[in-house]
């Protein structure tokens, strides 16, 4: 304990520690925070649905129904018809042969990665594994970093988005039984895995391919099924591993893996963080189910975050920011130093804008920046609101 308490007085001796403001309402573009009314732009509550009234409406009838929690995990006796609905519907979203859905996304992504490159070792059956490998993007979600570590395979990590580099590094496993993972869209420079050029590597060396689609869910093609529908993919003929949480443009909370009947009747035996955690709430599974209907029959929503999204990132740029790669709803405007962007984002607060700062390690050392959102419900004054704000704050620190 003495360590970690030197190692606490260290991080406040220079400032570094968050700030854990708290959030006293929904995630909608005005909200009070630390009882300051200021502008909300970091929610991945990208479409605005978890204040849809259809979608509050289903959590609140599931909740009536089935009450708080559901009592137990999945194998034992917390399998609810309300998940099932869920799976169901995300696999004729995302146009596989079923779905496991998980807790959070955290737990779906350590749980498919671990019980994927790891088959289960039976009584009885015999068993013969050829050591693994995974190729994984430099910026890939925590989540998936930590089940690669989980899994205890070999872990080669390539340049970000850089299918050359992907290439000779699958060249050199040829004979383990490999995986290539990505993030579709990034979570933190907002930019698009060529998932195309990746599925045709993939299969040229024999990888299994496994894509996560925590933002691009909802946000991307032309029916908001992601990065898959982006690049005219199919789940199971392309990807092996379709990846997605419910926690972003769902509104709601949880992780689902979308893919073959095998795979997803396998996971359910075989995935740990699956097996040995509660299930999630009714409310979550009958709330995300209904924001995505709510996708398919209201595209306005995604029409909506486009046309913000784009405005704000060209305005950004405008007046002289780093957007770096965003392509997307996630744009982050490069500030460089740890301390400048604690600074930077303190300043926007103070004047009614809330836009965290995201340091090492979520991101590379000097890489330090603030991580803005669009939502769908966003008015063109706000966003011209916080360009404003953006501009002379950032003229104060000399970043622009
Ligand atoms: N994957 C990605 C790309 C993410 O950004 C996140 C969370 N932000 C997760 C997985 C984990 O999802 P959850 O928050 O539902 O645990």
């Amino acid at each position: 304990m003495e360590k970690i308490k030197e190692l606490l007085n260290y991080i406040e001796s220079k400032d570094l520690y968050p700030d854990l403001r708290i959030i006293q309402g929904a995630a909608t573009p005005e909200v009070i925070i630390d009882g300051k009314k200021v502008l909300m732009f970091s929610s991945n509550n990208y479409l605005s649905l978890s204040v849809h009234p259809r979608v509050i409406q289903a959590a609140v009838e599931a909740t009536e129904k089935y009450g708080t929690g559901s009592g137990g995990s999945r194998l034992l006796s917390g399998n609810l018809e309300v998940h099932r609905k869920l799976e169901k519907k995300l696999t004729d979203f995302k146009k596989g042969e079923d779905t496991l859905v998980w807790p959070t996304g955290y737990s779906a992504n350590v749980g498919v990665v671990t019980a994927v490159m790891n088959i289960l070792k039976f009584p009885g059956f015999g068993l013969l594994q050829r050591s693994g490998v995974i190729l994984s993007d430099e910026l890939n979600h925590a989540s998936i970093i930590d089940g690669c570590k989980m899994s205890k395979q070999k872990v080669v990590v390539y340049k970000h988005l850089d299918v050359g580099d992907l290439e000779r590094k699958l060249k050199r496993y040829k004979n383990r039984r490999k995986m290539v993972i990505t993030d579709g869209v990034f979570s933190m420079d907002g930019d698009i895995a060529p998932l195309d050029k990746i599925v045709s590597l993939s299969k040229k060396y024999g990888a299994i391919i496994m894509v996560d689609e925590a933002h691009a869910t909802g946000v991307l093609g032309k029916n908001g099924g992601g990065t898959l529908e982006h690049f005219g993919l199919k789940a199971i003929k392309d990807i092996d591993i379709v990846m997605g949480t419910l926690s972003k443009a769902l509104g709601s909370m949880g992780g689902f893996v979308v893919g073959s009947n095998d795979l997803v009747k396998y996971l359910r035996v075989a995935s740990r963080s699956y097996i040995f955690s509660t299930a999630m709430t009714p409310a979550a599974s009958a709330s995300a189910a209904v924001a995505i209907e709510v996708i398919q029959s209201e595209p306005i929503w995604k029409d909506m975050l486009g046309k913000n999204s784009d405005y704000a990132r060209s305005g950004f740029q405008s007046i002289g920011y780093n957007t770096l790669s965003s392509q997307t709803q996630i744009i982050p405007i490069l500030i460089g130093s740890d301390e400048n962007a604690v600074k930077f984002s303190r300043m926007l607060f103070n004047r009614g804008v809330f836009g965290p700062c995201v340091r090492w390690p979520a991101v590379g050392k000097g890489q330090a920046r603030i991580r803005f959102t669009l939502m769908a419900t966003h008015t063109k004054q706000q966003i011209e609101r916080l360009l404003e704000v953006c501009k002379e704050v950032g003229q104060k620190l000399k970043v622009i």
